[in-house]
């Protein structure tokens, strides 16, 4: 069971369709497998759809956003979800492949990337998938942009906790890690970049991601 969720926020700019198409393949992943965050999207739809249909009328208040935001955390967690969610892999159908079987290029230690942006024409977010392996351990790093990224195999943790899959994680320039593959899996993750991140330790950006 996933325990890092996206925020109301987020929520809210994928049910209104304003995220860029990896960001939404990132909440689409997560969705296909968080009953909590589907509730909470229903609800937004639903929200959406009222406000689309009352729009002629509705005046928006200063505390409008803030009592939107309110209803949807006040979810609960263990509502049925009700929107069909697509049980294909969305990125097994993406890519073409099994994430195991794909040409990873290894980095220095125990980090592999396969930059998969050219997928995404015309966005301008970088995307990239990323492993390490099973009890592997990535240089510590910063990030110049935000870094949103969803697990897709095994597991990594770092200052923040422990990240399990499907568990969605949302990085910062604030934010210094060094994440550690935890389990007997490899750790693949799928990362949307906006911009490159900085390495903070010893190594220098020969290193990618959990190093770009
Ligand atoms: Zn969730």
């Amino acid at each position: 069971m996933t325990r890092h969720h996206p925020d109301s926020l987020t929520l809210m700019e994928y049910s209104a369709g304003n995220l860029s198409e990896p960001h939404a393949l990132c909440i689409r992943l997560h969705l296909d497998k968080c009953s909590h965050c589907r509730s909470r999207v229903d609800t937004l739809d639903s929200l959406g759809a009222v406000m689309m249909e009352q729009q002629p009328k509705v005046s928006v208040s200063e505390t409008m956003f803030d009592d939107i935001l309110a209803k949807i955390d006040s979810v609960p967690a263990l509502e049925q979800p009700t929107k069909a969610v697509p049980k294909i892999s969305l990125l097994q159908k993406l890519l073409g492949e099994d994430i195991n079987n794909l040409p990873w290029k290894r980095q220095l230690g125990d980090v592999s990337v396969l930059d998969i942006t050219e997928k995404f024409p015309g966005q301008k977010e970088q995307v990239v998938l990323q492993k390490l392996v099973a009890g592997g351990k990535a240089p510590a790093h910063t990030h110049r942009g935000t870094e949103t990224t969803v697990v897709l195999q095994g597991a990594f943790s770092d200052q923040k906790g422990v990240f399990n899959q499907w568990d969605f994680v949302v990085l910062t320039d604030q934010d210094e890690h060094k994440p550690v593959a935890v389990g007997c899996e490899d750790c693949i993750t799928l990362s949307v970049l906006s911009a490159p991140v900085k390495l903070t330790g010893t190594f220098t950006r020969m290193l990618n991601p959990f190093i770009r």
